[in-house]
């Protein structure tokens, strides 16, 4: 599973990373950034759901690999 942003829908108000910091980073404009390859271990499910759920732009998702 992997989590994806889409950069022309983020609006940057950084909820994704107080969400799931270890997934999801911010540049210097406060846009998200996908950490990695943006593969979500088992353990980080829950949160990577949690943020894609609580993204006011819906801006996040997440792909069957
Ligand atoms: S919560 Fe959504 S809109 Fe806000 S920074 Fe994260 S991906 Fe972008």
């Amino acid at each position: 599973m992997r989590l994806k942003v889409d950069n022309e829908v983020c609006q940057g108000h950084n909820r994704c990373k107080v969400l799931a910091p270890e997934l999801v980073d911010v540049d210097d404009e406060g846009y998200a950034v996908i950490k990695g390859d943006g593969t979500v271990p088992e353990e980080l499910r829950g949160k990577a759901q949690l943020a894609v759920d609580n993204c006011p732009e819906f801006a996040l998702s997440l792909e069957e690999d």
